[in-house]
């Protein structure tokens, strides 16, 4: 029986690709007066090409940024505060995020986000996407101070849940941080495919959109149910 839904959140829940898209725009259009010499396409490509889908930490983006772009008017610093203030009104969901939230959650399925990033920042962007009230547990590598794919945060996760990790299902887009690191830590895992990764080996099955998890769900548990049928005779 699956007891906890744990999910990563950039690339899971948050469709960080088109937020971070419509977060540089609208950052250049609240600047603009100290940036209208820059054209704005240079502006928002530079920082999409140098966040390296959010790799690099954005002080060092904004670093580079008023260096190449020789920004005279803001600091590194004021556009980086920026960020850490306003992204949070620019997530964007994935389709069916909040529909598939709240089915889980009439089912009696308890829920979890963990997520590598910053403390403050992925709780924004939590609260950003207006679903924080969904989940019992929200753990953040920062806070945490442990990393996916290492099995502790995963441990640490059910332990708070109360449930145990093989009746548990981890969702993600990284095939070793999410899939690896769940497997690891003995949950079911569901790859949400990713462009920017070819595979995910170990995932026990693949979805592309989110609406796709409950069905997941009752095919682990008939399979679970098979299983222990399969295995009455030798109790
Ligand atoms: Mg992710």
């Amino acid at each position: 029986m699956i007891q906890a839904v744990l999910f990563d959140l950039d690339g899971t829940l948050l469709d960080r690709d088109i937020s971070i898209k419509q977060f540089v725009a609208a950052q250049y259009d609240r600047l603009i007066t100290h940036l209208s010499y820059i054209p704005k396409a240079a502006y928002t490509s530079r920082f999409i090409e140098l966040d390296c889908r959010g790799h690099v930490w954005k002080d060092k983006v904004y670093q580079e940024l008023v260096a190449e772009f020789e920004i005279k008017e803001l600091s590194w610093q004021t556009l980086l505060q920026d960020y850490e203030t306003q992204f949070q009104g620019h997530c964007v969901p994935f389709p069916f995020l909040v529909e598939v939230l709240s089915g889980l959650k009439q089912q009696g399925h308890l829920l979890g986000i963990v997520s590598n990033g910053l403390g403050t920042f992925q709780s924004r962007a939590i609260e950003g996407l207006g679903i924080q009230d969904y989940f019992e547990a929200i753990l953040i590598s920062e806070i945490e101070q442990v990393r996916k794919p290492q099995v502790e945060i995963f441990h640490r996760a059910v332990k708070r849940l109360g449930v145990t990790a093989k009746n548990t299902v981890f969702i993600g887009d990284h095939p070793e941080a999410d899939i690896t690191g769940a497997k690891n830590a003995e949950m079911k895992a569901i790859w949400k495919r990713s462009l920017y990764w070819q595979d995910a080996k170990e995932a026990d099955a693949i979805i592309d959109e989110l609406n796709e998890i409950p069905l997941i769900l009752r095919q682990f548990e008939s399979s679970c149910q098979t299983a222990s049928i399969v295995h009455e005779p030798d109790r």
